[in-house]
């Protein structure tokens, strides 16, 4: 880089003192630079160097705004500011002055009179208010052609140059770029460190720094501060289904979505991944931060449309205000975390305030997670079995498998206390292989003392669905010699809806185990997509099975299951059967399976075995 400024030229015939008298000066200035002095104090310093070696003249330095359409004072330690904001928008033309023409034409203007010289004649209102007399300006480049902004010096009185004024100004100019060049370059190296590439928001670095001052700030002025953390939901199925290129895509628009909702705040980053945190100040009135909040979440509404697709997303927002959530960067960060936690916990797409409560439920939930994983060495857990009957024939031809927590203390947990924490602490995955495998072990050992073959249901949970589970799965399956026509496996509705499970589903269907879809009705999928759908059996779910007797549109749903269900040769099972009236309408709009209290409850393996031994 430091190779494209142009070398100083020394243009101009100067004598050799002179020329020493320039370098000198320019010496003095770099050694400023090197020593890190800041750039807007070594720049006042050219400006007052350059004065002292030009009698009754005032030097200015020009830049383009971020605009890149007008110039601005950078540095003029002399000139009244007045004067300063006189100049301040100068647009760059064949008439703009010296410096405004300067830069214009890429060439040094030397202006003996302002008052008769055409490049002035549309600046007189300055000539007459602050007696400008004449004004000699040397562009400023640090590439070859284009000139960023000019060096110049003003006197009152007509002027001409001489020879050393003239190389004066082209030194001093070099010397600008040489500084304006270094800037950009150290702002370029600190964006690197201080941008996240991705999304041009902040990054971690620069929201902890930006966090800690504006705290800082806020402690002593008594202001309120929100922090708002999104985390997005099922943004990591569009990565792994999609691809990073698509994921990267879609995090981009969200970034310049949310921008959009947010206007001004102190901060909005992104931590990395798919989480982003928003620092605002405001008034103490908490109801403006939850319409914000609500006002993020109801963008996801709206499908992401990136390349071509259009994806739905949603996200859940933690929130912590500052002061009563917290007093420092960390425990503020935490509670918000905590929240947004519980945003996801209670349905996701949705935003959630901290409160101390919350952090009681997190230390709850992770000791459930930690009595579990010991539960599990300790084999605490167990399995019960809920027999599935023909309703043709009344044979018992199924089971399914249902896991219980035999808790030393608490006794027989139910799954639905703890299957939903497996879930999101990914335990489940080491829980599932364990049913598993445990599943699979007890029907051959059942199959071995004689009992007649029935088909085995694992009910499997969203996480379990990849390659590397489906492969543990398989050398179970291999290792225990297991007959794979009796295993059958059931995946939510919402589960298989879900994109990228398709493939998975494939693979299991593939090994010859049959899927079935639990829970169907409650997830609203078509029939279109059903037939594409690698399913051989629906089950019915419980709530519209419950109230049969009593609710006319789920008869007509029921009803309606069965004949669509056949129509596309799939099983049809009722669960949640509790009474002879639901059975009954069932099996008479020909229902396959029935499984419920009414016939069995799920029963342990002993009070299995004596359903068939027992007298
Ligand atoms: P599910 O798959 O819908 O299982 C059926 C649930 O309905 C079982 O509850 C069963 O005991 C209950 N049930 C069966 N017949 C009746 C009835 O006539 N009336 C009523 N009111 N309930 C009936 P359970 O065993 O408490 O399981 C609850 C949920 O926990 C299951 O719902 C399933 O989603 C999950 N679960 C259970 N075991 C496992 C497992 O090994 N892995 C996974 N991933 N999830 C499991
Ligand atoms: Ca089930
Ligand atoms: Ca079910």
């Amino acid at each position: 880089m430091q190779a494209n400024i142009i070398p100083l030229s020394f243009e101009y015939p100067v004598s050799a003192t002179q020329a020493g008298r320039l370098l000198k000066l320019q010496r003095d200035i770099l050694e400023k630079v090197a020593l890190g002095i800041n750039y807007q104090q070594i720049l006042d310093d050219l400006c007052k160097a350059a004065e002292s070696m030009v009698e009754g003249a005032v030097a200015s330095v020009m830049v383009f705004d971020a605009s890149g359409e007008f110039l601005t004072v950078l540095a003029a330690p002399s000139i009244p500011s007045k004067a300063i904001a006189a100049l301040n928008g100068l647009i760059p033309g064949e008439q703009a002055g010296s410096c405004g023409t300067a830069v214009y034409s890429g060439k040094a203007q030397f202006v003996i009179n302002t008052k008769t010289d055409r490049r002035w004649c549309n600046l007189q209102k300055i000539v007459t208010d602050f007696g400008v007399g004449a004004c000699w300006s040397h562009p400023v480049k640090i590439e070859q052609d284009k000139a960023i902004g000019s060096f110049a010096l003003s006197s009152f009185e007509e002027r001409t140059p001489s020879v050393f004024y003239k190389q004066l100004l082209e030194t001093g100019a070099h010397i600008v770029g040489i500084i304006i060049k270094r800037q950009q370059e150290e702002q370029a190296l600190w964006d690197l460190a201080h941008y996240d590439a991705l999304t041009g928001l902040a990054n971690r670095t620069l929201f902890n720094e930006r966090f800690a001052s504006t705290l800082k700030n806020a402690l002593t002025n008594e202001q309120h501060l929100a922090l708002l953390m999104l985390d997005l939901d099922g943004f990591k199925d569009i990565n792994d289904t999609q691809g990073h290129d698509i994921g990267d895509l879609v995090l981009q628009q969200v970034a310049d979505n949310v921008q959009r909702v947010l206007g001004v705040v102190e901060v909005f980053a992104r931590l990395g991944g798919d989480e982003f945190v928003v620092l605002l100040c405001y008034s103490g009135d908490k109801a403006v931060v939850a319409q914000l909040a609500e006002k993020i979440v109801s963008l996801f509404q709206q499908k992401i449309n990136v390349a071509g697709c259009a994806f739905a997303l949603s996200t859940s927002i933690g929130v912590s205000l500052f002061p009563e959530d917290g007093q420092s960067t960390q425990v503020l960060l935490r509670n918000a975390d905590t929240a947004m936690y519980a945003a996801k916990k209670s349905g996701r797409n949705c935003a959630r305030f901290y409160s101390a409560d919350l952090t009681r439920t997190v230390r709850e939930r992770m000791e459930l997670i930690a009595d579990m994983r010991l539960a599990l060495l300790k084999q605490e857990f167990v399995l019960h079995y809920q027999p599935q009957y023909c309703q043709l024939s009344n044979a018992l031809v199924g089971i399914e498998a249902l896991v219980r927590w035999q808790h030393p203390e608490k006794g027989l947990i139910p799954p639905n206390i703890f299957i939903p924490v497996a879930e999101d602490s990914g335990f489940i995955k080491e829980l599932g292989l364990w049913v598993f495998t445990e599943a699979c072990r007890q029907c051959l050992q059942w199959w071995a003392s004689g009992i007649p073959h029935f088909s085995l249901a694992i009910n499997l949970s969203v996480k379990q669905l990849n390659a590397a589970n489906i492969q543990q799965f398989q050398s179970v399956l291999e290792g225990l010699d297991f007959p794979i026509q009796w295993l059958e496996l059931e995946v939510t509705e919402s589960l298989v809806m879900q994109q990228g499970s398709l493939d998975e589903l494939k693979k299991l269907e593939a090994l010859g185990i049959r899927i079935a879809m639990d829970d169907f009705g409650t997830g609203h999928s078509s029939l279109a997509q059903l037939k594409h759908l690698p399913i051989s059996k629906l089950k019915i779910d419980r709530s519209f099975v419950q109230d049969l007797s009593t609710d006319v549109s789920d008869r007509v749903i029921a009803k309606s299951i069965i004949a669509m269900g056949h129509s596309l040769g799939l099983k049809i099972v009722a669960e949640g059967v509790e009474t002879k009236v639901q059975q009954d309408y069932l099996v008479q709009h020909g229902c396959d399976i029935i499984q419920g209290y009414l016939l069995s409850q799920p029963l342990s393996p002993a009070q299995f075995v004596e359903l068939f031994f027992g007298d």
